[in-house]
């Protein structure tokens, strides 16, 4: 299928989780502006280090800064068929800009209440070896990985109430905006990582 599928939800809804299967089911490209972002504050770049401040605020980093790493980004070879996007657009600005530069054939909103996500990002934790992410209790890491295990400035209770907050007021308008146009596809993602996995298939097998 060519075109870009957007995999859309709160904060904690297990996207970046879900987001591996469907790349190994579309072999399209993940493009997490989430992960550029944070690649761009390791490297000390100057757009890393003021994206850094919006970030541990939980605030939205502006749209002209995301906009222009998505540019980027669409003119590599391998965005040619279109790519998963994760954590964008996260306004309705960014989904105006990314209208005129890609075509989005469908929208996959994991759906999750305020209530649950809280205990999901204070528990989570990453592998910096492999990316893989792991929670510790929906998802413990074995024990030779556990010592090494790091937990994202960001995914701290106080910046999670913020970045909810963003949530609500700046992206969640965007589901009626997807979905006025056809495109919205919702999942209950207050459920398992296998359970919404096995949604997340059925979804995707809709769409091929
Ligand atoms: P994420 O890894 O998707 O949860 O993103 C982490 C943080 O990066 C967010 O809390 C924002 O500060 C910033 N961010 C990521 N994607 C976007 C976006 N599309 N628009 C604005 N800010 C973003």
């Amino acid at each position: 299928m060519a075109g870009s599928i957007v995999l859309f939800g709160p904060p904690g809804a297990g996207k970046g989780t879900q987001a591996g299967k469907i790349v190994e089911i579309t072999s399209k490209p993940q493009v997490s502006t989430g992960d550029m972002l944070r690649a761009a504050v390791k490297l000390g770049s100057p757009m890393g280090l003021a994206a850094k401040e919006y970030m541990d605020a939980g605030l939205l980093v502006p749209d002209e800064v995301i906009i222009g790493l998505i540019q980027e980004r669409l003119q590599e070879d391998d965005a040619d068929q279109g790519v998963l996007f994760d954590g964008f657009p996260r306004t309705i600005p960014q989904a105006e800009s990314l209208e005129k530069i890609a075509t989005v054939s469908s929208v996959i909103s994991i759906e999750v209440p305020d209530d649950a996500i809280v205990d999901r990002i204070v528990g989570r934790r990453m592998d910096p070896e492999t990316g893989e992410i792991y929670h510790v209790q929906f998802k413990p890491a074995p024990p030779e990985i556990e010592g090494r295990l790091i937990q994202r400035p960001d995914d701290n209770e106080e910046t999670v109430r913020s970045r909810l907050e963003a949530y609500h007021n700046q992206t969640a308008p965007l589901a009626d905006w997807y979905s006025d146009r056809g495109l919205l596809i919702r999942i209950d993602g207050n459920a398992s990582i296998k359970q919404v996995g096995v949604s997340v298939e059925r979804a995707i097998s809709r769409i091929l």
